[in-house]
């Protein structure tokens, strides 16, 4: 029986207050084993909060729950706002959690507060786990050095992107980016000044490009950017950008001036494309770049 607990909640005023009040606790710490054992199957953040609102909503109706995490740039929203809400910071210890937020039209009793805070205790590990596993996940598609995704993250996202924008009828576009002459750098300079100059092209890059666009190290020295819904003309503009601002941009790494160059190659979405054929003409267009004379943009034609 999951009787709704506002409806507890208003009985609770009555005489028998004290006999109310343990039916009450009693259907929390119900719900609370209930709530435990759905939360298992599952370490996907998004996927454990809709299942934790579903099972709260039997005991506590809402309308809305949100959550976010701004470390690992989460934002959870599911059902609609409503007028009343009721937030809680979650954390066990000194380690924070994020903010959950329950919202509905009716203002929550504080006998629904005290049982959603007894609810909310069943979340807390659960989430933690989820959390835990979310960061190696994206750890594992970072590049340590420059904090841009890197080449496994490439291999998964070109999968997507091409069957998306397949499915769409739309096009995409990509980037192959190779600093020109690097190994000089390294030889003249040593290997620590050639890591800081690494991180200062990625942030050049980063700069020129939208926010949609996405920036990866491919490799050593080369970087790709993945471009949705561009055609081959956009494309060469950005890389035109890129190429120019870079070349335009000298700087300082550690006392060593540096005026670095890059070439590149771009190819966009063809009929039968797979990610190796996109990639491989984008490839072929960087190699005619070095092999035309460097710091230069090279097209493959659609
Ligand atoms: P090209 O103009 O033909 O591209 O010449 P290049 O010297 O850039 O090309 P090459 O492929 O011969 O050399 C790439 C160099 O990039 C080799 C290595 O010294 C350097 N490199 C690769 N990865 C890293 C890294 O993580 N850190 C540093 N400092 N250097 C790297
Ligand atoms: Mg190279
Ligand atoms: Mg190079």
């Amino acid at each position: 029986m999951n009787k709704p607990l506002h409806h507890i909640a208003d009985a609770l005023h009555g005489p028998t207050h004290a006999g109310k009040s343990t039916v009450l606790s009693e259907l929390t710490a119900r719900k609370a084993l209930e709530i435990t054992q759905s939360l298992q199957t599952t370490l996907d953040p998004t996927r454990l909060i809709e299942l934790f609102s579903m099972e709260v909503g039997t005991l506590i109706v809402h309308q809305g729950i949100r959550y976010q995490n701004d470390d690992l740039d989460l934002d959870v929203k599911q059902g609609h706002q409503a007028r009343h809400s009721c937030s809680y910071k979650l954390n066990i210890g000194d380690e924070p959690l994020g903010k959950l937020t329950f919202r509905r039209s009716e203002t929550f009793s504080e006998a629904e507060i005290e049982a959603l805070e007894q609810l909310l205790c069943s979340l807390l590990y659960p989430l933690r786990n989820a959390l835990l596993y979310q960061d190696a996940l994206q750890l594992a598609q970072k590049d340590p050095l420059t904090g841009i995704c890197n080449r496994a993250a490439l291999d998964e996202m070109l999968q997507r992107e091409l069957s998306h924008t397949q499915r769409q009828g739309s096009n995409c576009a990509l980037i192959i980016m190779d600093i020109d002459h690097f190994k000089t750098i390294n030889d003249k300079y040593g290997h620590i000044i050639g890591d800081c100059a690494l991180k200062a092209i990625a942030n050049m890059t980063s700069l020129c490009k939208r926010d949609g666009d996405v920036l990866f190290r491919y490799g050593g020295e080369e970087f790709v950017v993945l471009m949705r819904d561009t055609e081959l003309d956009g494309a060469y503009l950005l890389a035109e950008r890129i190429r120019n601002y870079i070349e335009t941009h000298p700087f300082t790494c550690s006392g060593a001036d540096l005026n670095i160059t890059v070439s590149i190659g771009v190819s966009s979405l063809r009929e039968h494309d797979s990610p190796v054929s996109l990639f491989a003409r984008a490839d072929q267009a960087l190699y005619s770049a070095k092999k035309n004379g460097r710091n230069q943009v090279c097209v493959a034609q659609a």
